[in-house]
């Protein structure tokens, strides 16, 4: 089943196509593997840092920069083009199909470049969204902290302010893509006396040395994608605070939002592929004719139906002007817990050959491995499957709260 989006839309699909065939240079699509399934085991990153400096990514990238195509969604007046969800659903539809890199700015693009369009100021705007797009900031989330995961309204990183700066002073954690990043987007407390969601702040604070040193944490699967960040006394303009002093529980919000919704209409499309090579693995494994994992496959292809409809009821209520809410906990529980239980599958079908890891420096896991062990990492990170759970009984269905132990 697909959608019917009208003429206008079916003409914008046809340009986007042709565009991409006319400006895509050749042999991009083979550089990487730009459509592989979403897996944090932090393997994917290496592959594509190598492929993004090859001049042919640079010349693409440097393409999509005059069209506007790095991140079209954001208003024209701050370097995009104001693309409706729609027409950036049916964009990346295409790109996928081509096999090529959509080029993206990471968690500015898909997190802090969206809570700025909602909660900034036309100068925070001006200022913070261009320099997303080309590339000069690049953020990572500093959220969690050692002691508050789930609790994020517990944050105790400080914000004093000082004069017309803000000083930042505390320790945050599991921070993806830190060794990546110049920027980071934190939740901080401003406010002690406040009751908890009521004093915070969101602020955007240079992520380097001096103020800010961090440590690589090691992950179940060898990589390491995220580390511990120490920050010591970082000083800001209060220009850098978002959404104003004290109201950051309402912008982290917004980022949520948009960080459990993720690219809910193609996402499915990495899984089905996914999928299928687990479907060609059993049958190497002579296992496609038992009949226990042949339920198992089902299981999982139903599971990536699921996601792809849940896509396209995303895309209807986006076409009638609704914006991600408690909805997108549907959304990532789906794929998390599908991805899960697909690692769980795909061991059982190599059987004991998944006991055997290649030799090799860094604790390298084969593809397989791999999933079963990164995948599980899925139902932790942007809020755990229980804490979605509760977004979905409560705010989504409106089910009575369930009882909280008292702190
Ligand atoms: C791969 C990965 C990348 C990450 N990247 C980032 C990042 O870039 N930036 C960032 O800020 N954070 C990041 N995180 C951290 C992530 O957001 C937290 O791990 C997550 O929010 C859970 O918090 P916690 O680890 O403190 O666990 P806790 O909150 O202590 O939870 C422990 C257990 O208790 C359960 N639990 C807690 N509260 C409730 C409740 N109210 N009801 C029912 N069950 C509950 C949880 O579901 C979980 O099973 C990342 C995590 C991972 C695994």
């Amino acid at each position: 089943m697909d959608l019917d989006l009208g003429p206008e839309i079916a003409q914008f699909r046809t340009r986007t196509r042709d565009w991409i065939a006319a400006n895509a240079p050749d042999g991009l699509s083979e550089l990487a593997d730009w459509n592989m399934a979403v897996t944090a085991g932090g393997y994917r990153g290496e592959e594509l840092a190598i492929a993004a400096r090859d001049p042919r990514y640079r010349e693409w990238e440097s393409r999509l920069s005059q069209a506007r195509l790095i991140c079209p969604q954001w208003p024209a007046e701050y370097g995009g083009q104001g693309m409706d969800g729609v027409r950036l659903a049916v964009l990346n539809e295409e790109f996928h199909a081509a096999g090529v890199p959509r080029v993206r700015r990471g968690m500015g693009e898909s997190l802090v470049g969206p809570s700025i369009i909602v909660h900034g100021t036309d100068e925070q705007r001006a200022f913070f969204l261009p320099r997303i797009i080309t590339g000069e900031d690049a953020y990572c989330q500093g959220f969690s902290e050692p002691d508050h995961g789930s609790d994020l309204a517990g944050v105790e990183t400080k914000a004093e302010v000082d004069g017309d700066e803000v000083v930042v002073t505390g320790t945050k954690v599991w921070t993806s893509g830190a060794a990546r990043a110049n920027m980071m987007f934190a939740l901080c407390r401003s406010d002690l006396d406040a009751p908890k969601h009521a004093g915070l702040s969101y602020i955007l604070f240079p992520f380097k040395p001096p103020g800010v040193t961090y440590q690589p944490i090691k992950q179940l699967s060898g990589a390491s994608e995220f580390c511990q960040d120490f920050i010591n006394g970082v000083r800001v303009p209060l220009f850098n605070v978002i959404g104003g002093l004290n109201n950051g529980w309402k912008v982290a919000m917004t980022t949520l939002s948009h960080e459990r919704g993720g690219a809910v209409t193609v996402q499915h499309l990495g899984f089905e592929r996914e999928f299928w090579e687990l479907v060609e693995t059993a049958r190497k494994h002579a296992k496609n004719t038992d009949p226990l994992v042949r339920q198992d496959l089902a299981r999982a292809y139903t599971g990536v139906q699921m996601m792809r409809f849940n896509g396209l009821r995303t895309l209807a209520q986006t076409a009638q002007g609704q914006s991600p809410g408690p909805e997108s906990s549907i959304t990532k529980l789906l794929w998390s817990e599908y991805h899960k239980k697909l690692g769980e599958v795909a061991i059982g079908i190599v059987g004991t050959d998944a006991l055997i890891r290649p030799d090799g420096p860094n604790y390298p896991t084969t593809e397989w491995q791999n999933v079963f062990l990164s995948a599980r990492a899925g139902t932790i990170y942007s809020g755990t499957s229980e804490i979605q759970r509760n977004i979905i009984a409560e705010r989504a269905l409106g089910l009575p709260k369930e009882p909280r132990a008292a702190s």
